[in-house]
């Protein structure tokens, strides 16, 4: 039985949208991390489901009175944890008409309006990224998804040129393949890899620079089918890999190029920034997200092939059942993982629309720019800046691996700003990544002066310097 008072009701609607707004008005003055006596309520979402319905009003307001307290405010301007962007406006409202579309943009024939978005977004992001507009793309759930498709791929294309046929004899027998990555690859593509059947062991890994960065010329000579897999953007500090060294020796042994732009593939629109990742328009695949620095809301990825790899992709996508529409080409859902899916293209149609070119040139400018001033600023401070800050990561250390740690759990206590930790280069670290629309200058201001405050208590630093 339907309950009629709940389907239908403007006044529900209305009043999630009046909580959604209250929340996002409370994010500039409210705490970064959530406070301890909002976590200590989470427990009251763990009881009994009752046996009969409970009013979706009610529902509501259980949710937003025990839940939004207990978030971590990732979609305002002062957290700096991992790689984390906050939606755009006109994203975040884009996303809330198409919830209510409710669209399946599995194929064409379930929504044309989300094939066409999905194509549309494609197009503008290929133009503003100056890739090809011959390239192919679909949208997938977020960058390790978007590896999962571009490797299947690459795993098809280069056992193809050696006389087998991946997706019907699988890889039971099949030519070896070698495949290369940097030392410093993301875990999500030796995630990916692991899935596709390449176990850990058969992962080459490549010397990389003090910065991650891969050398080229460290890749060893291989014959045989092979797969290079490249990073534009590293995780930590966000150097890119010589993307012209590494295709010019993958090319000479007939290998495929990945590559892992999950972030920085967005430094592309940036003028200033976009000579970065030369060389990406000669590579075979690149998966990126967009709710990371396009802040678009998650779940959303994308995977890029070259017109040549459309094919690969396609085939290693394939589904065939006798009550699935005709494949004439425009069915998103031919080229993912995933059958069944939300209309990604309307989240990154929506934003990129609202920035316009400027726009997204200046998201990514403001983002480096902020993170430059972390950087001197601490470093001036005496700290150490441990990466180059060419895009929107900063790597710091404040004295002793355990110094550096107390102090990234202070800050994360102390509630104005959050940031995470990592190790880098044998040193523990702290990680700052500037990667949402809605961090202002005075954002940067405010949490230096936490940061700094904290810092100085816990690890004093030895003497002030300039950073290099
Ligand atoms: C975040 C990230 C990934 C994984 O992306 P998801 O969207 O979380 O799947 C891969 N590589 C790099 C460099 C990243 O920063």
């Amino acid at each position: 039985m339907i309950d009629r008072e709940n389907v239908g009701d403007p006044e529900l609607l209305r009043e999630a949208a009046e909580r959604a707004i209250r929340y996002l008005a409370g994010l500039s003055t409210r705490r970064v991390e959530p406070a301890a006596d909002a976590l200590a309520a989470l427990p009251k979402l763990f009881f009994d489901l009752p046996a009969d319905p409970t009013p979706a009003e009610d529902v509501l307001r259980r949710l937003d009175e025990i839940a939004s307290p207990a978030t971590t405010a990732t979609a305002g301007g002062r957290y700096f944890g991992y790689v984390i962007g906050g939606s755009l406006r006109a994203a975040l409202a884009a996303h809330w008409l198409a919830s209510a579309w409710d669209q399946n943009a599995v194929f064409a024939d379930t929504s044309r309006a989300a094939a066409a978005l999905d194509r549309a977004a494609i197009r503008w992001i290929l133009d503003v990224l100056s890739l090809p507009a011959e390239w192919g793309g679909a949208f997938v759930t977020g960058t390790t998804t978007g590896h999962l498709a571009a490797l299947a791929a690459a795993r098809h294309a280069v056992l193809e040129s050696a006389g087998w046929q991946v997706e019907r004899d699988g890889l039971f027998g099949a030519p070896p393949i070698t495949v290369f990555a940097g030392e410093r690859a993301h875990t999500t593509l030796h995630k990916a890899l692991r899935l596709l059947g390449f176990g850990s062991a058969r992962v080459v890994p490549v010397a990389t620079d003090a910065q991650g960065r891969m050398r080229a010329c460290a890749i060893p000579r291989w014959s045989g089918p092979a797969i290079v897999c490249a990073q534009a953007g590293h995780v930590d500090g966000g150097a890119f890999d010589p993307l012209p060294e590494v295709i010019a020796v993958a090319r000479a042994g007939g290998a495929w190029v990945h590559v892992d732009a999950a972030f920085g593939l967005w430094a592309r629109a940036a003028p200033a920034r976009a000579h970065l990742s030369t060389g990406l328009e000669d590579v075979d695949s690149c998966a990126a997200d967009l709710h990371k620095w396009l802040n678009v809301p998650y779940d959303s990825g994308l995977v890029l092939v070259r017109p040549t790899a459309g094919r690969a992709l396609r085939a290693a996508m394939a589904m065939h059942a006798s009550y699935l529409p005709e494949d004439d080409g425009g069915d998103p859902g031919r080229f993912t993982p995933e059958a069944s899916c939300r209309a990604r293209g309307v989240d990154a149609w929506a934003a990129l629309l609202s920035l316009g070119r400027r726009g997204l040139a200046d998201l990514v400018e403001r983002s480096c720019r902020h993170a430059r001033r972390f950087a001197e600023s601490l470093g001036s401070a005496g700290y150490d800046v441990l990466n180059d800050v060419e895009l929107n990561q900063v790597v710091v250390a404040f004295g002793p691996d355990d110094a550096t740690r107390r102090v990234i759990d202070a800050i994360r206590r102390e509630g104005t700003c959050s940031c995470s930790g990592t190790t880098w280069n044998g040193r523990a670290a702290m990680r700052i990544s500037v990667s949402c629309w809605a961090t202002t200058a005075d954002d940067v201001e405010h949490s230096l002066g936490a940061i700094l405050r904290i810092a100085r208590e816990i690890a004093p630093a030895p003497t002030a310097r300039a950073v290099p």
